[in-house]
Order: structure tokens, then sequence, then C-alpha cells
């Protein structure tokens, strides 16, 4: 049985550098804690537990001597700002991508123009830029939100990284109705998890059976399953290699393997490992 890797998968360029950076810490022995989780993927967060990192939810549990982390979401600048009256150090793993869209917010609400921000603002990513421009910033889900919103002011229109572009641009169209002038817009999608997905499909066709390694409840990894179901049926999301069936494998000569952007790449690892013994043992 042939084992094969889609062309994109597993950690993030933002997930990977946080990641990273807490491990730097831990090796120069910082006591670490996360303002909220690090990564949506429960056996890194308990491998990083293992190694003494723990999630805090509110500045106010920093304890005395610890270095603090900001995940990739970033956080707005107050909550910045507490982290640093409190912790040791503080580490800022805000993904360059979410920076992006935090400073362009920042220098059109210091012009006193308005913003928009296209995406969910229960996500801890938009609650962060909105920091950024506290006063004169909204946050749409989609473009039949951007009716009940005030007339705007020379806007700016930015995205949630992670948002679908036809859900954007519609919104940003939207917007133009509302504006006293042409509206600045940019697009801040970052395409990590279109890569992921359009390298799913473009392998999904050649296998018998398809692996997405990812949380349950992660969205990325639920929309991976499904892009990979269009073409192969025998398409599975696990979170470990234990939750693979050897019989489901019966017959099969190709199957592929994708993973989540917040998959470790130990994790993907063992799952290949554990295929490749099933195959050797058929
Ligand atoms: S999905 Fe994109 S924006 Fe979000 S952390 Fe990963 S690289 Fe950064």
């Amino acid at each position: 049985m042939q084992v094969l890797l889609a062309e994109e998968f597993g950690f993030c360029f933002g997930v990977e550098r946080a990641v990273e950076m807490v491990e730097g810490a831990l090796t120069e022995g910082a006591t670490v804690r996360t303002l909220g989780p690090l990564i949506h993927n429960t056996q890194e967060i308990e491998r990083l537990e293992a190694e003494g990192v723990r999630t805090i939810n509110q500045p106010v549990e920093i304890e005395r001597g610890v270095t603090a982390v900001i995940r990739a979401h970033g956080v707005t600048p107050d909550v910045q700002r507490e982290l640093e009256s409190r912790a040791d150090k503080v580490i800022d793993a805000t993904c360059p991508f979410v920076t992006k869209v935090q400073k362009l917010a920042e220098r059109a609400a210091a012009e006193g123009r308005d913003v928009v921000v296209v995406g969910n603002p229960d996500h801890p990513e938009m609650i962060g830029v909105r920091g950024y421009a506290p006063n004169n910033s909204h946050v749409v889900r989609d473009a039949s939100e951007v009716a009940n919103l005030p007339a705007l002011h020379a806007p700016l229109v930015v995205s949630q990284t992670t948002i679908k572009l036809s859900t954007f641009l519609e919104a940003a169209e939207a917007v133009r109705a509302k504006a006293d002038a042409e509206p600045q817009i940019v697009n801040t999608i970052c395409s990590a998890t279109r890569d992921r997905q359009d390298a799913a499909r473009a392998l999904a066709g050649q296998v018998d059976a398809f692996y997405i390694i990812g949380g349950r409840h992660s969205s990325n990894s639920i929309k991976l399953l499904a892009v990979c179901e269009e073409q192969c049926e025998k398409s599975f999301l696990i979170e470990t290699p234990d939750e693979i069936n050897a019989t489901d494998l019966r017959g099969v000569s190709r199957v592929g393997v994708t993973a989540g952007a917040s998959t470790p790449n130990w994790l993907i690892e063992q799952v290949v490992t554990r295929l490749r013994e099933i195959g050797a043992a058929e």
C-alpha cells in the first residue's frame, strides 16, 4: 500500500512560528504561560503541558516571574500592555499576517477614517484587531450586515485572515454604498487554509482512502474532510493513529494523508508510520 502526502499539509507559518517561539523560551528555562490555548490541537497542547507550559485565560492570572505568550491570533493593545505590566517577559507570537491587519486598522483610525473588518466578531483575531481602532471599527460577517452600519467616512475594508474570498469581496462591494469616498479595500485573507484544501483536492481523486489528521472540532479540518469526501468515499478525520481501523484499508492500494493547520508534524509522522505498518502486514 502506497502512502501519499498532500503537497501542503499541517502547521501553517503562523502556528509553526508560535510553537517555535514557545520552544525557544523553554530552552532558555522560562516558565511559560500562553494567553488562551496556543494551538487548537489537544495532543500538541498536552505535549507542551508536559514541558511545563500552562494556558491562562486572563492577564490577571499571570504569576510572578513568568514569560507570557501572545498567540498567533494577537490581542488588543490594552491586553498587550497589561501582560507587559505583569509578566517578566512577553513573547509576541502574533502571526505577521494578523499584525498587518492590526497596523492597517490602526493607521486608518489615526487618520480619522472608519474601519470595516469582514469576519466573525467573536473570533479572538477580530477582537484583537478592533482594539487597534476602538472608536471607529465595525466587524461584519458578510454583505448583509453592512446594511446595518452607519454612514462611513473614507473607510478601510480588511478581512479576517481565514474567511472566504467571495464573502470578503461581496461585503467590500456593499461598503461602497455606505461610504462618503472610495473605500480602501485590502484583501488580508491568508492562503494557508485554501492551499491545504487545494492540495487535498488534487490528491483525493488519485487514492482509495484518505486520512485527514486534525481536531474533530477544528473547522479547517472538517472542511478538509468535506473536500476529500467529494472524490474519495473512504475519507476519515482522525486525531491520532490509534483511530485507524485496519479493516477500512482492505483492498486499498493508495492512501492519501493530509492534516489541518494546527496538526504537528510528529503526529503526522505517527499516522504515516501506522499506515505503513498496516500496508506491510497485508
Ligand atoms: S492561518 Fe494564516 S494568518 Fe492564521 S496563523 Fe496561520 S499563517 Fe497566520
